[in-house]
């Protein structure tokens, strides 16, 4: 039996950044702003380590201390609260995330009637930080059906959150297109940008071939992680034979009956270290 994990799978450069900010200011008592990362196992072991969670409600407590600003990123307003509060924010916000922030408000600020729209999930951090950038006023939109309901009378500028399912977003982009030209008469009020990472995106063809080369398929995340959920999506187009676990608690001998391959593969949220722990269970059970 062969049990692989896929070489592509794990933490993406944003969340390595950020975890090694963590573990560097961990013995300061760093505090982090939200889940470091959307997987609890991860956010488990550095708390053992002396990392602590503070929310947005806690910034007038955290005077002296320091804040963790994971790759997410934030809203100017975080910085301005956590300013005034006397807080040292080591700030881990991933560079892509940064890049995009500052093309959402150029665009923002270049004219007041320029409509900003934000594909990605509604009240996740990254978007959060994002929508920040145009002072709140770009509208979020989670799926076709928002994209229908949209007035796109204005000149539109359509972004996506860096780890939103590409082909939908390819879907909604070439949909708005079109009811732009149709609506205004022209076809030069709709602009659409190229902005989910490539980190996330390079997996596609490269999880797909991944799963084809096994008789099974593990894909570890987290039911919070919208990569996780995208690329788990992935993994059952290319193989049926996919299962979702969070961790080897999760597994069921039953899956792996009368199969000769078994391929690990996880989001950019999963730790290498739960890979290889569920990796080592599946190993175990196979020689008992
Ligand atoms: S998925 Fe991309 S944008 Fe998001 S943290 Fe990772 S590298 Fe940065």
């Amino acid at each position: 039996m062969r049990v692989e994990i896929d070489k592509y799978a794990g933490f993406c450069f944003g969340v390595t950044n950020a975890i090694k900010e963590a573990e560097a200011y961990v013995s300061e008592g760093i505090y982090c702003l939200g889940e470091i990362v959307h997987n609890a196992k991860e956010e488990e072991r550095l708390i053992q380590l002396g990392m602590k969670t503070a929310g947005h409600q806690d910034l007038t407590n955290l005077t002296g201390k320091k804040l963790l600003i994971r790759a997410h990123g934030e809203p100017p307003e975080t910085y301005l609260k956590a300013s005034d509060a006397g807080i040292d924010i080591i700030d881990a916000t991933c560079p892509v995330v940064l890049r995009l922030q500052k093309r959402i408000k150029e665009k923002s600020e270049e004219n007041n009637e320029n409509q900003i729209v934000i594909y990605g999930k509604k009240g996740h951090a990254e978007v959060n930080g994002l929508v920040g950038q145009t002072g709140g006023k770009a509208i979020v939109i989670s799926n076709m059906a928002e994209a229908e309901s949209l007035d796109i009378s204005k000149p539109t500028f359509l972004f996506s959150q860096t780890t939103s399912n590409y082909s939908e977003y390819e879907e909604i982009a070439e949909y708005l297109k079109k009811k732009s030209a149709d609506v205004n008469g022209k076809d030069d009020l709709f602009t659409v940008y190229q902005t989910i990472c490539p980190s996330v995106k390079n997996r596609i063809p490269r999880l797909r071939e991944f799963c084809s080369e096994h008789d099974v398929i593990i894909f570890v995340s987290d039911y919070n992680s919208s990569n996780g959920k995208m690329l788990f999506g992935v993994c059952k187009e290319a193989n049926t034979n996919s299962y979702f676990i969070t961790g080897p608690e999760d597994l069921n001998p039953e899956w792996l009956n009368s199969c000769s391959s078994v391929g690990i593969s996880g989001a950019t949220s999963t730790p290498l270290w739960l890979m290889e722990n569920v990796k080592a269970w599946i190993i175990n059970l196979l020689t008992k």
